[in-house]
């Protein structure tokens, strides 16, 4: 209830912001206050003077000095509080430094001057017989527009209208009519004078949120809003001034890419929000060893760091142990790319991209945590991007080729299979072998377009095959890992076989072991509606390095294929024979049949015919060649099928 009365009073206490706000819009009304009078009274004192010279000027009685005195008091003080508040508003609005409480006593002493002359001069025309606008004229402007809280607004319309009511009532007679339109008259200022300031109050409110969103908004944009450091925009716009200032001491700069290794298993121990708070504090940290402008947050657990280059590694281990004791349970390291800025107009976005492209680098080196952009990366990258933009004309252009390796059935001699290979035939770059080009779309997620692209072409050959020696050799078809969680397939590779009317017994479906890490129950639901399709599924590259006899258990194959690798030690290490052996049992124990990569000898191929491995693969029957290659060879009986 108080706080209510308080409201509609105006005795709320209110805050700095709207305080100001009321101040300035007063300012502003009162210039057009001032401008009236001034223009006015300027007018009235030239009015006064005219008369004074024409007295002069004739022999007619000189007015009554009293008369001349007050008329020229009241004109002439108006006239220059007016002026003065002119200069005081002209002062603050140009941003000068002003003194506050000598700005409200202006604005009290105008306000009340330009009211009291109000009711001296309507009390002088109502003795006159005249009609007593100067009084109302003069209490309206002040009282509407400056913007007084509510018991201001009250107490100085009570007071002159009250006060103007007791002077003409006492000293002449006031009719009923009169007082009337005089009480309507109070009440109808005061009423617009309240509603001005509930209005002006709700202006000012709605203007303060405005400012905070937008001081938030102008915060977010230099500002990283966790860490409190600044933010990549505000980095690259920046940054420039911290590298001239490297270089003009003869050293070179070089942008640091930071990447805390393990965050992970941080955040996965501790949860999100203390992930949070130990971002923050190494920011902290981070903020205190460098100056805060030349340090930024890139994203996550990424930080970027404007320095000289010689420097670069020690503040990456003083950074990496800083943070180490910062997560004593969880083993945290700090890992470091370097891009060195070469020129001083570098585009930042672009050596930032450089950095931590070196950064990922010390991924892959497990003894390494600082690593310096070089030009055999700088190469890698453009090929990537190469690949990248161009993998779609490759395929539009028919630049992507499938070529076929013979896939070799061990005890007739004979081909029972190919496999199909990717090449990129580039006009610019020459013939691409996989590994130039397939983890770069596995990495960009643009593997799909390739491998929808072989199934189709093999498809395609297959077709075309019908009435040849080809016609019931059937073709193994690699896929990515990331082929499963881009498309669904099943329903593609159906569809690709539907579209080139070829059976499900010619095409056979070759996932690698590494690809059976992850989302197991997934890939296992999908591997099963293949099955149900009628293709068979080879598990492709056994033993290359991921390998657990679990995949063995856990998923069903048709085929395993024996990775190269064991062929390796086949001249020198006794024990290679062994091996393979016992992987060849296991696969017959387990219903599989088996196929080894890489048959480069006569020696191999006798060998694991002699073992019962199924099928064999390699440069010894035939390198991979195109479609056509192989059917020549065939015709020259090079290969039997
Ligand atoms: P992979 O599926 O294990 O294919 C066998 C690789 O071994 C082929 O390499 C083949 O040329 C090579 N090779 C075959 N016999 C011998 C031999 O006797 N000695 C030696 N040293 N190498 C032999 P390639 O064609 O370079 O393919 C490399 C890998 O790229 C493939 O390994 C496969 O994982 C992947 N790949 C190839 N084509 C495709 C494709 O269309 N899609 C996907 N997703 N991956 C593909
Ligand atoms: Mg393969
Ligand atoms: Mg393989």
């Amino acid at each position: 209830m108080l706080e209510k009365i308080k409201k509609w009073t105006g005795l709320e206490k209110r805050n700095p912001y709207i305080n100001e706000y009321f101040e300035r819009s007063n300012l502003r009304a009162s210039i057009y206050m001032a401008i009236i009078v001034v223009v006015l009274e300027g007018w009235m004192l030239k009015e006064l003077t005219d008369i004074v010279l024409k007295y002069h000027s004739t022999v007619e009685k000189m007015r009554d000095p009293y008369w001349l005195f007050t008329h020229y008091g009241r004109y002439g003080w108006l006239f220059l509080m007016g002026v003065i508040i002119l200069i005081y508003t002209g002062f603050y609005f140009s941003g000068k430094k002003v003194n506050r409480v000598l700005g409200h006593v202006l604005i009290w002493v105008f306000a009340l001057s330009c009211i009291l002359f109000g009711i001296y001069v309507g009390y002088h025309d109502y003795e006159d017989g005249e009609q007593i606008l100067t009084f109302l004229t003069m209490t309206t402007f002040t009282l509407c527009l400056l913007v007084w809280r509510p018991i201001i607004s009250f107490s100085i319309s009570a007071l002159s209208f009250g006060g103007f009511y007791y002077l003409i009532n006492h000293h002449l007679e006031v009719s009923r009519a009169t007082r009337f339109n005089l009480l309507t008259m109070w009440i109808g200022t005061l009423t617009v004078a309240v509603s001005i300031y509930f209005q002006r109050y709700i202006e000012a409110k709605k203007d303060e949120n405005l400012e905070i969103v937008n001081k938030h908004l102008r915060y977010i944009s230099d500002y990283d809003e966790l860490t409190g450091l600044h933010n990549l925009r505000y980095f690259t716009i920046h940054i420039h001034k911290k590298i001239k200032e490297i270089n003009a001491e003869g050293k070179e700069a070089a942008v640091l890419y930071l990447d805390i290794e393990n965050f992970k298993s941080y955040n996965d121990r501790y949860g999100f929000g203390e992930g949070d708070v130990l971002l923050k504090k190494f920011a902290t940290i981070i903020k205190e060893k460098m100056d805060e402008e030349s340090v930024a947050r890139f994203s996550d657990d990424h930080f970027l760091i404007m320095t000289e280059f010689d420097e670069g590694k020690k503040i990456t281990e003083e950074l990496s142990k800083a943070l180490r004791e910062l997560s004593p349970n969880v083993r945290l390291e700090l890992k470091a790319g370097a891009y060195v800025i070469d020129k001083e107009d570098e585009d930042i976005s672009r050596a930032c991209d450089y950095a931590r492209v070196a950064c990922n680098e010390t991924k892959r080196r497990f003894d390494v945590s600082f690593f310096v952009f070089d030009e055999k990366l700088g190469n890698d990258m453009k090929r990537k991007q190469y690949i990248i933009n161009n993998i779609d004309k490759a395929i539009e252009n028919e630049h992507i080729k499938v070529y076929y390796q013979p896939i070799m059935d061990s005890r007739l001699g004979i081909m029972c299979g190919m496999e199909a290979l990717a090449r990129w035939d580039d006009p610019d770059l020459g013939l691409l072998p996989p590994y130039q080009f397939i983890p770069v779309l596995e990495e960009y997620h643009e593997i799909g377009k390739l491998d929808k692209e072989i199934m189709r072409q093999v498809c395609r050959d297959i077709a075309e095959s019908k009435g040849t020696a080809l016609e019931r050799v059937p073709v193994s078809i690699n896929f990515s890992r990331i082929d499963f969680d881009l498309y669904d397939v099943p329903a593609v590779l159906l569809e690709t076989a539907k579209r080139y009317n070829v059976n499900c017994d010619m095409l056979h479906v070759e996932i690698t072991e590494s690809a059976l890490n992850g989302d197991m129950e997934g890939l296992k639901a999908t591997m099963d509606v293949i099955r149900r399709e009628g293709y068979t599924q080879w598990l492709d590259d056994f033993g290359s390095g991921y390998s657990s006899l679990n995949v063995l258990k856990d998923y069903k194959f048709d085929v395993l294929k024996i990775d190269m690798v064991f062929l390796k030690g086949f001249d020198t290490n006794p024990e290679t024979k062994t091996v393979i052996e016992s992987i060849v049992n296991l696969a017959k124990t387990l219903n599989m049949k088996t196929l080894t990569e890489g048959v480069e000898t006569k020696e191999m191929y006798e060998f694991l015919k002699s073992i019962g491995c199924d099928m064999c693969q390699g440069y010894y029957f035939g390198k991979p060649e195109t479609h056509q290659r192989i059917f020549e060879r065939i015709q020259k009986k090079e290969i039997d099928v």
